[in-house]
């Protein structure tokens, strides 16, 4: 490719709401361009790199023995309603209607659709385990679409699903695809990690993340210091205490004054107790009612913990209205104690005697209160969210915080959609039982945008040779020099011969301003011709990941270029 003619331009801008790295270094390289929130134009630079993920995922996939198909983007209501989701997906799920008023949506996930397609074409077990899977446009209506195609709303991802006769032969799948997709992302050359995760809005029953490390990553991770044990924060379990408190005494339950007092660290301080003899109380609204639920003073609540608890399909923070409605007192004041709704307590406040909880009635806390005697539980349960410095579920390990960002994501959806919409196989015998079923993701653009997150420098992007979008650019210091241009045009031809992924910057700019761009757009290797080292018979090869650079004959460029290309992963 000529430069000069390649359809991009670099700048130094940045755009106000470009707030990563990535989504920074993307948009000066001329990689992508925004169209409207959430929804970008991909250019040629990134294009590149696009398809040569998609290489990497349909090799890999395609190795395991997974089938490639393609389904529809637009998607009949009639199926999403089969299966509940059009009741529980919320606004995510971009809906509309065609000239016949018949409702649809824009395919965020694929389940309903492939079980669709295998329950009409499979009946018999012999044509089972079966892995379907598509590289195709998704669309999501992201609360808060940011990061540039990190958390985009139109987005490309690779969904796979298996179709299995049993449990065991399910699982089999499940880790059949868990380790393809380590082979994925290290051939993408990215340093990640896979963590046990919640199955959100997909359901089922097992899950886990594949995540890139990164500070800016919008996931945390909880992990042991000792032991291998890593899970998403939404999953992460926490290890039970002993409780030894049977005996203690219980005082008596007393009503305070807490003039605008409403967070426990600022009821802590006014009643001069400390936050962990705090019960805060929440109230969350289900689609079954309000529900409250109690956590020690300094801890979190973990909203997909709970609606696994409750077995909910929709669970959020109620509002001040409800609020007022259930415990007669404003936001900051709710307490357990004749609350007229299930409350479900976090396990650590089993351990708790003599606490302060909201009084039900604006400016009031009691202390001294105690479950049982003051109030009743309906459910104990882990709530809360694991942090740094807890102990470790599976060892005597500690854990810590990190961040990351999730590339990929596999479920084990056991019968779920085939139960909602019916697919079926016959055993040997004859006998009907219901397919069980996985579901694999993979965020094609993410995995670049997380490369870029990973590796560059103050100068731009680093890519890892197997996603750049080229190996090499040649770069003529001078194109007015005859001798310069000429010599670079024939390492040029040799390459393209040779079928290697050059660029040759061919433009009449300045040689600062082309030694900048090649390093913004992250090529991993430059090939400099210039008058000085001509002179000599060589050229200058360098690496960007490492700065480190070498004088090559030029009778010896083309093998050494080999070399190099064949030492890439
Ligand atoms: P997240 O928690 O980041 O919203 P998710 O759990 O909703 O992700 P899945 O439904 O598992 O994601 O989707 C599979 C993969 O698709 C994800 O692992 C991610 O790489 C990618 N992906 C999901 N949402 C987006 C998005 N808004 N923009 C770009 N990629 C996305
Ligand atoms: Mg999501």
């Amino acid at each position: 490719m000529l430069l000069s003619r390649m359809f991009f331009h670099t700048s130094k801008e940045i755009p106000s709401d470009a707030e990563i790295l990535s989504h920074k270094l993307m948009i000066r390289a001329g990689m992508i361009q925004k169209l409207a929130s959430g929804i970008y134009n991909h250019l040629p630079l990134f294009q590149k790199s696009i398809k040569k993920v998609i290489k990497i995922v349909q090799e890999e996939m395609d190795g395991t023995g997974a089938q490639e198909v393609s389904l529809p983007f637009v998607l009949p209501a009639s199926l999403w309603k089969e299966s509940k989701r059009w009741l529980y997906y919320g606004k995510e799920l971009l809906r509309f209607q065609d000239r016949h008023e018949r409702d649809f949506c824009l395919g965020p996930t694929h389940e309903e659709v492939i079980t669709d397609l295998v329950r009409r074409e499979v009946n018999s077990y012999r044509q089972l385990p079966l892995i379907l899977y598509q590289i195709q446009t998704k669309f999501r209506d992201e609360i808060r679409p940011r990061y540039g195609v990190m958390r985009a709303r139109e987005f490309i991802m690779k969904d796979a699903y298996s179709f299995d006769i049993d449990e065991a032969s399910a699982s089999e799948s499940y880790h059949n695809m868990y380790d393809t997709y380590f082979r994925i992302f290290n051939r993408c050359g990215l340093e990640f990690r896979a963590v046990e995760a919640d199955t959100g809005s997909i359901g089922g029953s097992f899950s886990h993340e594949f995540m890139v490390i990164a500070d800016t990553g919008e996931d945390l991770i909880i992990s042991c210091d000792k032991c291998n044990y890593s899970a998403n924060v939404e999953k992460a379990e926490i290890k039970l205490k002993e409780i030894n408190n049977l005996f203690s005494e219980r005082k008596e339950k007393k009503l305070m004054p807490t003039p605008d007092q409403k967070k426990a660290e600022e009821v802590a301080k006014f009643l001069n107790v400390c936050i962990k003899d705090i019960v805060k109380t929440l109230i969350l609204e289900t689609e079954n009612g309000p529900i409250a639920a109690i956590l020690r003073g300094d801890h979190e609540l973990n909203i997909a913990k709970l609606k696994n608890v409750i077995g909910c399909n929709f669970l959020e923070l109620a509002e001040e209205e409800t609020i007022k409605k259930v415990t007669d007192a404003p936001q900051g004041f709710a307490g357990p104690v004749n609350l007229k709704i299930k409350i479900y307590a976090d396990h650590e406040i089993k351990g708790m005697i003599n606490f302060v909880t909201g009084g039900n009635i604006k400016d009031t806390h009691f202390i001294n209160v105690n479950f049982e005697r003051d109030f009743k539980i309906f459910k104990f349960a882990d709530i809360r969210c694991a942090k740094t410095g807890d102990p470790c579920p599976r060892c005597s390990g500690i854990l810590t915080e990190s961040r990351g960002i999730e590339v990929g994501h596999i479920f084990k959806l056991g019968t779920k959609y085939s139960e909602a919409l019916k697919a079926n196989y016959l055993d040997k015998k004859g006998k009907e039982h219901l397919i069980v079923m996985g579901c694999y993701g993979i965020g094609i653009e993410r995995i670049i945008a997380s490369a870029i997150e990973q590796y560059h420098d103050e100068h731009g992007i680093i890519f890892p040779a197997s996603v750049a979008p080229f190996h090499f650019i040649i770069l003529p210091v001078n194109m007015e020099n005859n001798e310069v241009k000429k010599t670079a045009e024939k390492i040029y031809d040799e390459c393209k011969h040779k079928n290697l992924e050059v660029i040759l910057d061919d433009r009449k700019s300045q040689a600062g301003v082309k030694f900048k761009d090649a390093d913004l757009i992250g090529i991993p290797f430059r090939i400099t011709v210039g008058i000085k080292s001509l002179r000599q018979g060589k050229v200058e090869i360098k690496e960007r990941k490492t700065g480190k650079t070498e004088q090559v004959e030029l009778s010896d460029i083309l093998d050494r270029l080999l070399r190099i290309k064949n030492s890439f992963k």
